[in-house]
Formats: structure tokens, sequence, C-alpha cells
């Protein structure tokens, strides 16, 4: 067999590895389990494919979607590499096994409910793997933001193969994620390999939603090339899209309601335009290839971090000055609060409040944005990245602990089933109507804040509710949340970033 650059060069037609490829590479042709978690557009099929050449035997890999499956065949197809899937929308599964059996394959990709079956575990039993590949390996972790509980069955016939080398790999996982696919696979701890999260192009600017229209409106004023509108519903990316189009900009929209021939026609639309919006979805962007997006914006908080992470990383594949732009509101925590505590099973609930968390902690920092997201992927940046609206032009943030502490006691003496507007009348002191009918204007915390903390109360309830401190009803009544008490009892302080409007930093100012 050739050695591995010619391989690299003859087969792949590369003349390097990037980052950190050579590393994963050397240590599954070394034979050694390894996790490989490399962002979105890394290479990471070349970093199981090149092996899974070089060694003998065909290589498993385990994949959990069909349409994931067959692309990545496509593209093992038209570098020459031998690759079948044996999944239910495969008719040739037959000959695919007979291949498979007689070495004619190097790549067999395989949903993880197939491969841990009795009948597959006995057919790999007879046969010479040179690798198994564990793809989307996020989906193997209760924590992960995607688990599947397939993923779990993997260990023993991972297990009846002790010697074959294991590769995970993901794009998106945190450290407990992390921890939890190296003890789920077995793999050493050692056999971590971590590539830079960091796209030092893309510009992050993260802005209390404010009238959403005319926010939209000055940024893509500013804004020349295509870009994404992640939108939180099917209705918002279609209302998006008619103001956009009403302003003048080309704009098509993208949801799953779509019917498939609109969907794609709006997609390659979108993929050739180099001035176009597409207002969508997050159904939208999986497997396009279009590198000169040159900024992505959310109407509304997005599920996770990894999920920020990877839909504004379809900006600036080029590698030129992109911007991603997140718009968020209160509202937005609150919905995404209640329905953790409505839709989601009980043993997954510690996780998904945290992933929350770890997002509320991103839009409410005064630091820098980037910061943020490459500790959370277990990096140790610089403070500062000097590419962020908060590097770029440092909020001023105030301390609002007192004002903070006296609209939860209004929550609280109020019953909890008033919303912000009602509690910053009583704070006010105003006795209007509702005010006197509920006997608020007799409350101890009746006229108790002055001026100047009235101004911030909204900011403040804002940042209460995204910490899970206040929680809003269908109705916007607050009520405590577990970060309450800490508060109210001197515990803990409440930094906010002061409200007043901002400059704005995009590029065009700056560099113009
Ligand atoms: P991922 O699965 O990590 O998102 P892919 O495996 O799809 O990434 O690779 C992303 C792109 O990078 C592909 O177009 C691939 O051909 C290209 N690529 C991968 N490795 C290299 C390399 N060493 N040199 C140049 N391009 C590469
Ligand atoms: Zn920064």
């Amino acid at each position: 067999m050739s050695s591995v650059p010619e391989i690299l060069h003859t087969v792949f037609g590369f003349d390097h590895f990037r980052g950190v490829q050579e590393d994963v590479v050397d240590r599954v042709l070394a034979g050694r389990h390894t996790l490989a978690v490399m962002p979105t557009g890394a290479g990471k099929s070349l970093c199981y494919q090149l092996p899974a050449i070089a060694r003998e035997g065909a290589a498993l890999v385990i994949s959990p979607l069909i349409a994931l499956m067959h692309d990545q065949i496509r593209s093992a197809d038209a570098i020459g590499l031998r690759a079948a899937s044996l999944t239910s929308a495969d008719a040739d599964r037959e000959q695919t096994v007979q291949r498979f059996k007689s070495g004619e394959l190097d790549l067999l990709y395989i949903a993880p409910e197939r491969a841990t079956g009795e009948a597959f575990r006995r057919l790999i039993s007879r046969t010479n793997l040179s690798l198994i590949a564990i793809d989307e390996a996020h989906c193997v972790s209760e924590w992960g933001h995607d688990f599947r509980p397939d993923y779990r069955l993997l260990k023993p016939l991972l297990d009846d193969n002790p010697d074959v080398p294991r590769l995970a790999l993901t794009a998106t996982a945190d450290q407990r994620t992390r921890a939890d696919i190296l003890a789920q696979l077995g793999i050493p701890e050692e056999g971590l390999i971590l590539a830079g999260f960091d796209r030092p192009n893309i510009r992050y600017h993260v802005r209390p939603r404010d009238g959403l229209n005319a926010q939209l409106k000055t940024l893509l004023a500013g804004q020349p090339g295509s870009g994404i509108v992640y939108a939180p519903s099917r209705d918002k990316s279609e209302r998006i899209a008619e103001q956009l189009a009403g302003s003048g900009r080309p704009a098509v929209t993208y949801h799953a309601g779509l019917e498939a021939p609109i969907r794609a026609r709006n997609q390659a639309a979108f993929v050739e335009s180099e001035e176009m919006v597409i207002a969508a979805t997050v159904a939208f962007g999986m497997g396009i290839d279009k590198p000169d997006v040159r900024f992505v914006a959310h109407a509304g908080i997005p599920k996770s971090i990894e999920a920020y992470y990877q839909e504004t990383g379809r900006a600036g594949r080029d590698g030129e000055p992109a911007e991603a732009w997140l718009f968020w509101g209160a509202e937005d925590f609150a919905r995404a609060r209640s329905r953790i505590e409505q839709e989601v099973e009980p043993v997954r609930r510690p996780a998904e409040r945290e992933r929350l968390n770890a997002l509320a902690a991103f839009v409410e920092t005064p630091g820098c944005r980037r910061a943020v997201l490459l500790r959370h992927f277990g990096e140790d940046p610089p403070e500062t990245c000097g590419n962020c609206d908060n590097c770029l032009d440092p909020p001023k943030t105030i301390d609002a602990t007192e004002v903070a502490r006296k609209l939860l006691s209004a929550a609280f003496r109020t019953e909890m089933r008033f919303g912000v507007a009602h509690l910053a009348d009583v704070l006010a002191g105003n006795d209007n109507e509702k005010v006197r009918s509920f006997g608020h204007d007799r409350l101890s915390v009746f006229g108790i804040a002055n001026s100047e903390e009235l101004a911030l109360v909204r900011p403040v309830a804002r940042a209460l509710i995204a910490r899970d401190a206040l929680r809003a009803d269908a109705y916007g009544g607050l009520s405590f949340g577990p970060g309450a008490k800490p508060i109210l009892k001197g515990e803990q302080e409440l930094t906010i970033t002061l409200p007043a409007p901002r400059k704005r930093t995009s590029r065009r100012r700056h560099e113009g």
C-alpha cells in the first residue's frame, strides 16, 4: 500500500493535512481509539476515509441518518472509494453484504440500530475490520443536544472488537458531552483530539430585540452580500421574507412546511445569488455548500450554544469577513424554559436547563462573545478578541442588584401573577385603577423605586428571566425561578449591561 502522503495526494487530491487531521489519522493508523471533536468544515470525513484505505479490511461507519450516509457515499464514490450502506432505503443490501464479506468494500455505512442487531454482529465477527467510525458521536450522550438511544447500544459491538480502532467524530461537544462519549464508547481520555473552534472572520453581535423589523432593516442597509435570517417559526420566517422583499432586498423563505419543489427552488436561488436573504427555520442549512454567506442573523434565541455555533458557522466559510447577529427577548427564554418543564422528559431536564443557562450567559455577557463561545467548547481563549460587539464597543455595566431585589419583592408581594408593567407601576407608586383594585397601593413595596431605578426595571426583568430567577407564564405573569432566592437573600449580585442604545458596530462603518 502507498504511504499516507501519497494517499492524501493521489486519492484525495490534497497536499497537506488540515489542522488536527494528521493527529487523528496517525492515531487511528496506530490502532488506537480516538475521539475527534472538529468543527463543521474541518474535514472529518478524511479522518476515517484515509485510514480505511491505508488499513487492511473494511471500515464500518456508524451514522444516524440515511441522507447523511448517502451524501457521504456520493463523495466517497467521487474519489474512487468503494462505499455502500445497509439501510431500509438500499435495495441492494444482499449484494452489499456479499461485497463486505469478500473484502470488496472500503467503507460500509450503517445505522446504530442495525449495526447492533444479532445478525450483523455475527456477520462482522467473520469479517476483517479496518476501523469503526462513529459519526455524530454526540448522539451517544444524554448531555448532547441530539441524544439517540440507539447509540447506547453500540458498546457490545465495540466490545466484540476490542482491537479494531474506534474513531468517534463530532462537531459539537461541550466538556460534559465529551466525557460521556469517551465513557460510553470506551475511548481513553488521552484519545481526545480537539480542533480549534475559533472562526476569527466572524464578527458576533448580540442585541435585545427591540422592534425586529426596524432592526433587521438597519442591519441589512449596512450589510451587502447574501445571508440567512433564522426565524423561530415558519410563520415568522414568511413574514420576515415579506418584509425584506418589501424593502427591496431579494428574499425567499425556507421551512419544512413548504412543498419540496419550492424549498429546492428557494435554496438553489439563494445558493446562486450574491445578495439574497433567506428567511428560514433551522430546517435550513445542513449540507448547504455556499462559502460566501456574508451574515447569519437570529431573530430569536437558538436552541443552545452548540446550535448557535453551528448555525452562525454557515457564514464566511470562504474566510472573508462575515457577521453574526442575534436578537433576543426575555420571552424567548421564558418560552424555552416552559417547554423544558412541560415537554422534555424529566431525566433530560437538568441538561436542557444547563444548556439554556449557558446561552443566557452568552447573550448577557458584557465581555468577549468569542471567549464565551470558545470556553464553552473547552478552549482557553484570550480575554478579548477585537472582533465582537463587546470588544469593539465595550458596554457600560451597572450593579442592578438593588433594583432586582425590589422587583422580586414586588412580584412576591403581589402573589407572583402580574407582569412587568404592573410591577413597575407598583414600584413607581402609580396608584392607577388596576393597582388600587388589587390593593397594591397598600403594599410595602408601593412607590419604593426612584426614577433611575425605574428605568432599569425592564432590562433587569429581562436579565432575571434569562437566568431563570423569574419565570413568565403565558400571560406574562412573573413568578420565582430557582435563581430568585439567592438574589433576594443578598447571596448573589446582578450586573447588567446598560440599556442605552449602542452605536452600530457594522464592519462598513469601521472600515469605511
Ligand atoms: P466536516 O465533515 O468536518 O464538516 P468534510 O469532511 O465535509 O468536513 O470536509 C469539508 C471540506 O474540506 C470538504 O470540501 C473537503 O474536501 C475539504 N478538505 C478536507 N480535508 C482537506 C485538506 N486536508 N485539504 C484541503 N481540503 C480539505
Ligand atoms: Zn470579543
